[in-house]
């Protein structure tokens, strides 16, 4: 046990809440407990894959994820010595790759440092790379039943509305004293559970925007919130600084039945990914057409796209396209041409580029389906 939370025990902080609440929550947890298939065997190398994917993303959208990473790699060692580009296409259409490079890095240290074997602590857990506190307290709680808490936005918005507590979620002071209260509640012989039921509460229940259903929570006689009719009032966010807008035009040029590709650089945004080419800045036709030239594409024509946006958690992205089939092209390492079958099968493209995608493939196969009737 951390000495963090050994600290947290030795001095409990009042809790109005008390222990009834550990009762009523597993109680309702044992009845409606939801059925995910990271539960069926909680291992705890099952565990940390659902709780990276889980992160930004919604259970139903991470379930078949979650079987495709799991069949295509069964365990820690198999995930250490991944291939990349079959690791990426396994999450393309998740976002946030750097959870996903993380993951690939743990599972190195953990064959390395620990024969293969999952660190069985919170705190080695805490060491690894893309762990965070709440990742180790849930894949500590959850398969090994250490007495550790796991934090995370739902349960920040139960415990607000439990204490009625105006604070900040999103402040460290708010996270480290949810974590406290959290702890002082805990039941040692049921840790993984409790933390499970607290998330279940949050994403079935105590549900955010005004559609909490405190008429049928198993706590609401704990509950400060909902006894003082504020629940619609919490949690408090405080509100974000909007995101850095930029301004993308993306090309895609056809030569051959194939798609103009490359990576992006191996460091920041949607590193080693695959992209179709763009630059900065909204280009009109003619400007599009001398970018086509640098880039050593011979063309006469630049056929306009549709516009997209994609929406980062820090950075919107607003871009234009051109549609073009080259009539020659320079040699160029940086520059690979990929079949549709590739670009389903093998390269990841970030959804970012999923507007475009979409018109590639259709091009790439209207000009497969007449070079065969041809
Ligand atoms: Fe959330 Fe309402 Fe239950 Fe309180 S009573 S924990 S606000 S659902």
């Amino acid at each position: 046990m951390s000495e963090y939370i050994l600290k947290s025990l030795l001095n409990p902080e009042s809790c109005d809440v008390g222990v009834g609440f550990a009762v009523a929550l597993l109680a309702w947890y044992d009845l409606n407990a939801r059925n995910l298939p990271w539960r069926d065997q909680p291992s705890p190398y099952r565990v940390w894959v659902s709780e990276i994917m889980l992160q930004q993303t919604r259970v139903d959208t991470v379930i078949p994820y979650f079987n495709r990473l799991i069949d295509a790699f069964p365990d820690v060692a198999a995930l250490a010595s991944a291939n990349d580009e079959q690791l990426y296409k396994c999450w393309e259409g998740l976002g946030y790759y750097s959870r996903v490079r993380n993951m690939k890095k743990a599972a190195i240290i953990i064959c390395e440092r620990y024969g293969g074997i999952f660190p069985n602590s919170y705190d080695r857990l805490l060491s690894l790379p893309g762990f965070g506190a709440y990742t180790a307290g849930a894949v500590a709680s959850i398969a090994f039943n250490e007495a550790v808490p796991a934090v995370d936005g739902n349960v920040l918005r139960v415990f607000s509305r439990l204490y009625a507590d105006r604070t900040d979620i999103g402040t460290p002071a708010m996270k480290r004293a949810i974590e406290k209260q959290v702890i002082s509640l805990l039941p040692p012989a049921r840790a993984g559970d409790f933390n499970q039921a607290l998330m279940d509460l949050g994403a079935t229940v105590c549900l955010p925007n005004g559609n909490a259903l405190c008429e049928i929570c198993p706590v609401q006689s704990f509950c400060k919130g909902s006894q003082e009719g504020i629940v619609s009032e919490l949690p408090v966010i405080a509100a974000k600084s909007p995101r850095k807008m930029e301004t993308k035009t993306v090309f895609i040029i056809i030569y051959k039945d194939r798609v103009a590709l490359r990576k992006r650089s191996a460091s920041g945004l949607l590193a080693s990914l695959w992209e179709f080419p763009n630059c900065d800045g909204i280009l009109d036709n003619e400007d599009a057409l001398n970018m086509l030239a640098k880039l050593g594409i011979h063309t006469k024509k630049v056929e306009p796209l549709p516009c997209a946006k994609h929406v980062f958690t820090h950075i919107e992205w607003k871009m234009n396209g051109f549609l073009t089939y080259a009539q020659s092209i320079c040699a160029n390492e940086s520059m690979h041409w990929a079949s549709a079958d590739e670009i389903r099968h093998y390269y990841t493209l970030p959804s970012a580029f999923r507007a475009y995608t979409d018109v590639a493939l259709k091009v790439l196969g209207s000009a497969n389906e007449t070079s065969t009737q041809g």
